[in-house]
């Protein structure tokens, strides 16, 4: 796990010896920096104000809280997504999406 927390840009080694690694980001400032690199922008719907930090790769399936692997959401998009793979949430959304479409088209 350390390696990939390397790789994914969350820490880095502290020595030439590579045995040790300090984390790069506490968890205000990760928040932070996640903030102001997704623009308080959801990164699925696009709607401004987001607030949450979303594991692309979910926690329980092993996903790690990296800038790789995190981007910001709104709370109806994180909820939508919960446990699901992202390729599995995409259709969702795009459902989603299609049927506000339509709602808005019939009315
Ligand atoms: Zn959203």
């Amino acid at each position: 796990m350390a390696h990939q927390l390397v790789v994914q840009k969350a820490a880095e080694f502290t020595s030439s010896s590579c045995r040790t690694i300090v984390l790069l980001y506490s968890p205000t400032n990760f928040r932070k920096m996640i903030s102001t690199r997704d623009q308080s922008t959801c990164q699925y719907c696009q709607t401004k104000d987001a607030t949450t930090i979303e594991h692309i790769h979910p926690t329980s399936k092993g996903g790690l809280t990296t800038p790789d692997n995190c981007i910001l959401c709104c709370v109806s998009c994180n909820s939508l997504k919960g446990n699901l793979d992202i390729h599995q949430f995409i259709s969702e959304l795009k459902e989603v999406k299609k049927k506000e479409i339509d709602k808005k088209l019939s009315s």
